[in-house]
């Protein structure tokens, strides 16, 4: 949500002589990109840049030993290299002693690039959480976010270097797409945040083995408009013998709803997670809301993810930022049950986001009641809903607001 609001006006009361306020959604200190049909521009193609180097995590395993050779070394070396990267996360020669030294920096210039630089880290004061911005190759600056919960270890990847979707609160999307990311840079995220876990930097260890245990697809970007790179990168999370081997139901993948691109995933039968910020139950609203609900409604969204479930029996979740007389009315919650209702029992479950208070803008907090109010009427409709714990927040890090600032710029030109 963008924190400075352009303008502000005279809150109006609530609910006054049975008038229900209705907020319309716009964008504030910032202009949104048009069509030539004044519609927001979604942009799904990747501007062509400058590819990353290709890194081992791009390759299938059988690639990896072509290029091993390829390298002038034998096809096996691709394996000891596979155990440092993923096994030990380092991606440094000089720690790769079981490789010979003839050839070893080739092999490793060769397959292990060099594709984030860290330009700042930001962390809480109990060490429990962090936020990263990285530098690619091409200067493009992205971010992930690392949180210790009890139990588990999450962490917030980006997919794409900006966003195309254009969703009139969201700060990635104010510049428009830079670049799909590859899936290696995808992959790399999760490795370094390993190397800094390892290393006992975030917060107070459980145990000695820890490692990023959940992922979640919700820093910069849309995923599912980096399909294949993602789902590639998906594939090296889970390996367990030539990737990180990862559990897919701690990975959650999430959209604003690409409708085919959800009907191709459920065909991958990869039991990921999978969560649709739906954020309004009505058309009317959401086009507004989250543009490309202009291309695929709510109705076949909901649909989308219906068969998801059908397919993988992995509940769905809806995340619904519950923000204050735009979205949050209890006529919407009522909908959004009868819609969920409508497709069957038991196989989704509903996230309402509270948001930080932003007085005197479109995009304000939800009063207290009026969330207890819409989480009471989804509830009683027999949806299992519970309020989803925004503590990347606290560094500015939470979904939608994962974007550079100039100051992240003027450090990136110096990393
Ligand atoms: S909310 Fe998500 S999909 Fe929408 S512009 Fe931001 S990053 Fe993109």
């Amino acid at each position: 949500m963008p924190e400075t609001p352009s303008t502000t006006r005279a809150p109006e009361p609530r609910g006054t002589a049975g008038a229900v306020r209705q907020v319309r959604p716009r964008t504030e200190g910032w202009q949104q990109a048009k069509d030539e049909t004044g519609r927001p521009l979604l942009q799904f193609a990747s501007p062509k840049r400058g590819k990353p180097p290709v890194h081992l995590a791009d390759l299938t395993a059988e690639q990896r030993v072509e290029k091993a050779k390829e390298l002038g070394l034998p096809g096996f070396r691709a394996k000891q290299l596979e155990k440092h990267y993923f096994e030990h996360y380092t991606s440094d020669a000089a720690r790769m002693t079981d490789l010979p030294k003839d050839g070893r920096d080739e092999l490793v210039a060769g397959l292990l690039p060099t594709l984030l630089t860290e330009v700042r880290r930001l962390q809480t004061d109990d060490g429990n959480t962090i936020k990263f911005l990285w530098k690619l190759h091409d200067g493009a600056l992205v971010e992930s976010v690392l949180m210790r919960y009890p139990g588990r270890i999450t962490l917030c990847v980006s997919s794409q270097a900006g966003c195309g979707m254009n969703c009139p609160f969201c700060a990635t999307g104010q510049a428009g797409l830079t670049r799909n990311m590859s899936a290696a840079e995808i992959v790399e995220q999760i490795v370094r945040a390993n190397a800094l876990i390892r290393a006992g930097e975030l917060g107070e260890a459980e145990h000695a083995d820890e490692r990023v245990t959940n992922i979640v697809f919700m820093g910069m970007g849309e995923p599912l408009a980096n399909y294949a790179r993602v789902m590639h990168a998906v594939r090296v999370m889970t390996d367990k013998q030539h990737g990180l081997g990862m559990s897919a139901r701690g990975i959650t993948i999430s959209t604003v709803g690409l409708a085919p691109a959800i009907r191709k995933l459920t065909d991958e039968g990869i039991p990921v997670t999978f969560a649709l910020s739906l954020h309004a139950p009505d058309d009317e609203l959401r086009d507004e809301m989250i543009p490309v609900n202009s291309r695929w409604k709510v109705d076949e969204v909901l649909d989308a993810a219906r068969g998801y479930y059908e397919k993988t029996g992995r509940r769905v979740s809806i995340e619904y930022a519950l923000i204050r007389d735009m979205n949050d009315h209890p006529w919407r919650a009522v909908m959004l049950a009868e819609k969920l209702n409508a497709r069957g029992r038991g196989w989704v479950h509903v996230n309402p986001i509270p948001l930080n208070p932003t007085p005197g803008s479109v995009w304000d907090a939800s009063t207290k009641a009026a969330q207890n109010e819409f989480v009471r009427i989804l509830n009683d409709a027999g949806i299992p809903t519970t309020i989803r714990d925004t503590r990347g927040k606290e560094i500015d890090g939470a979904c939608g607001q994962l974007v550079a600032t100039e100051e992240d710029e003027r450090a990136a030109a110096n990393a």
